[in-house]
């Protein structure tokens, strides 16, 4: 059962807010205007991590001694301005790009990057999920598959890769499924900054991915695990939205928990009828996804229920 085929998806989340410019500045306005200004911004968390804003998903960036390493890395189409930005603050060659899901709003610039890193990181899911939707491309369409994956292909196994380079040390951690069913958060322990991929969708409604494996439920429980040890000074990067801290990841889990107590008291009701009894002015912060994700939509696939196109 999918909600949204992965194209559909794809293409909706191309206009997902992934950044924090306000509407009206250079990457949202005059869409068919060309050329199209680079969105691309950067912002620094700690010595050396760095995240970049975009059009997808944000990416992360470390740089060690001799290196550097990717987290997501958007859409094809992007990758020069991406290069570009990263080159802004280093030369290093980039050895790993992680992937944080399978979605191609995270993974899209893969086949484009693919010459020019290393070596591709993701979990073991995230390569046969993508490896399935290019089966029906032609060739020179397919590629930027992950070469190291990690983790079991049984979702609710929970995993811990270890990357040590030039010093740093690096954790990819999956925590069973939340977003899709493989789902990886990278975190950098000694800078206290972590990048939460699809987990944490900062200030938003977020999509979740019922057709992968994803839930409400999951998405919780990936959230409160992280919570149980994340560093009080932590620098979290989310999937879509602001860099935020720690209040904002319990701010988020608490909305979650506040969606799934209003499904569990109505279960009757349709998307629709959750939205317009929710207690939208408690959770005034949070902004819905639309036109790709309206509040009743949201709450159908809260609710575990496909919504209705
Ligand atoms: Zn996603």
């Amino acid at each position: 059962m999918r909600a949204l085929s992965f194209a559909a998806l794809s293409l909706a989340l191309v206009s997902l807010p992934a950044s924090p410019l306000p509407a009206g500045s250079p990457g949202h306005a005059h869409q068919d205007a060309a050329p199209k200004p680079d969105p691309h911004k950067i912002e620094k968390l700690a010595d050396n991590v760095f995240c970049i804003f975009g059009e997808g998903g944000n990416i992360g960036l470390i740089v060690t001694a001799h290196n550097a390493i990717l987290i997501d890395d958007q859409f094809a189409p992007l990758v020069p301005g991406l290069l570009k930005i990263v080159k802004s603050v280093t030369d290093k060659p980039i050895k790993y790009l992680i992937n944080t899901h399978h979605h191609g709003d995270h993974v899209g610039g893969n086949l484009a990057l693919e010459k020019q890193v290393q070596v591709i990181v993701a979990h073991t899911n995230v390569r046969q999920r993508m490896e399935l939707s290019q089966a029906k491309l032609e060739s020179a369409k397919r590629g930027g598959l992950p070469e190291i994956t990690f983790g079991d292909a049984d979702p609710k196994v929970k995993s811990i890769l270890a990357i040590n380079l030039d010093g740093a040390e690096i954790h990819l951690a999956h925590f069973g499924p939340g977003h899709t069913d493989g789902d990886v958060l990278v975190g950098m322990p000694s800078a206290h900054v972590m990048h939460m991929g699809d987990i944490f969708f900062n200030g938003l409604t977020p999509y979740i991915d019922l057709g992968s494996g994803g839930s409400l439920a999951g998405m919780i429980a990936n959230l409160d695990r992280v919570l149980s040890f994340l560093p009080e000074d932590s620098k979290v990067i989310p999937g879509h939205g602001p860099v935020g801290g720690k209040k904002d990841v319990a701010r988020f889990r608490d909305f979650l928990n506040a969606v799934q107590k209003h499904i569990e008291a109505n279960p009757a009701k349709t998307g629709k009828e959750l939205d317009e009894t929710f207690d939208h002015k408690a959770w005034a912060d949070f902004h819905d996804l639309a036109p790709f994700l309206s509040w009743d939509k949201f709450f159908d696939i809260a609710a575990g229920r496909a919504p209705k196109k």
